[in-house]
């Protein structure tokens, strides 16, 4: 049996896996605001607690971890979201737990768990793309994640599709996920409606699923969704007239938008004149592991 680690933004999730990918236990913990000026401590107090006291009760062979941001070797280079860098994390582990150690980005992760027990299981060359606040993803050929030697590679977000557009957080301009990513699509949402940045996923939800002509908003709301979708099918076109992955998984939040979005977005993929190879069908679908998919992923490798 393994561990799997999955460190988000907000949360640290610990899981034992067994080698069918399933999770036989598991702990988590939020990360409270005030803890974000001690993070290193409590990451890595949580973590040598609770793996020495999964190990006393399981055969442990290996652990893996789920970072959110850039890996390069076994360092985590840089983390936005923890507000990290050049954290050595695993040879400070790695002295208190006598385990063996792997660490990947998390979309990486999620994108392996998906293709190996997830929405991807049945096929050989996949494409994988994360929909959140930014946009990660990660490339599998023959049942390995692309090689892109001593840099990470798969940065899907970062990709151009608009020459001299929005800035992106990376410093460059006109990046997919300063267009596709969900984060923009319910900030746009929040504007044409005018309603508060708090206002959740759940709500917005339910405004598109909702709109119809009758409403004031209509067009608004339309010409923001219809916005979205030719983005981001201009994104995901361009990696498919690349790759030509047998299917395509979407994760992160746009799991929970399936309904209103998925659909949609099949349609302008099939329909756009984007495709290089024309096709009837295109194998698109989303998630189906939620939030296990870091854990189960961190421990494949
Ligand atoms: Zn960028």
């Amino acid at each position: 049996m393994k561990i799997g680690i999955d460190l988000g933004g907000s949360h640290i999730a610990i899981g034992v896996v067994n080698n069918l990918g399933r999770i036989q236990e598991k702990i988590e913990k939020r990360i409270l605001p005030k803890e974000k000026n001690n993070i290193k401590n409590v990451i890595e107090e949580y973590i040598i607690t609770n793996v020495k006291n999964f190990t006393s009760k399981y055969q442990i062979t290996e652990l893996g971890m789920a970072v959110p941001g850039t890996i390069e070797g076994k360092k985590i280079k840089r983390s936005v979201n923890l507000n990290l860098e050049n954290y050595n994390l695993v040879e400070i582990l790695e002295e208190k737990l006598e385990l063996p150690i792997i660490i990947k980005n998390d979309a990486k992760c999620a994108a392996i768990a998906e293709h190996k027990y997830g929405c991807l299981k049945d096929y050989d060359r996949t494409l994988f793309l994360t929909l959140g606040t930014g946009i990660g993803g990660a490339v599998i050929i023959n049942n390995k994640l692309l090689d892109t030697g001593e840099y990470p590679g798969c940065e899907i977000g970062h990709m151009i599709i608009e020459k001299d557009g929005i800035e992106c957080n990376c410093g460059k301009k006109g990046c997919f996920e300063k267009y596709a990513s969900m984060k923009t699509l319910k900030n746009n949402l929040r504007k044409v409606l005018n309603v508060s940045e708090k206002t959740r996923g759940e709500e917005l939800f339910e405004i598109i699923r909702n709109n119809s002509k009758e409403n004031p908003n209509y067009e608004e709301i339309e010409k923001i969704i219809k916005e979205y979708i030719t983005n981001l099918s201009i994104g995901i076109t361009n990696l498919v007239n690349i790759f030509e992955p047998e299917a395509v998984g979407i994760g992160g939040s746009f799991v929970f938008f399936e309904e209103v979005l998925l659909q949609r977005l099949k349609n302008e993929i099939l329909n756009s004149n984007l495709l290089f190879n024309k096709r009837e069908e295109f194998n698109i679908r989303t998630a189906i592991l939620g939030n296990d998919a870091g854990i189960i992923g961190a421990t494949i490798n």
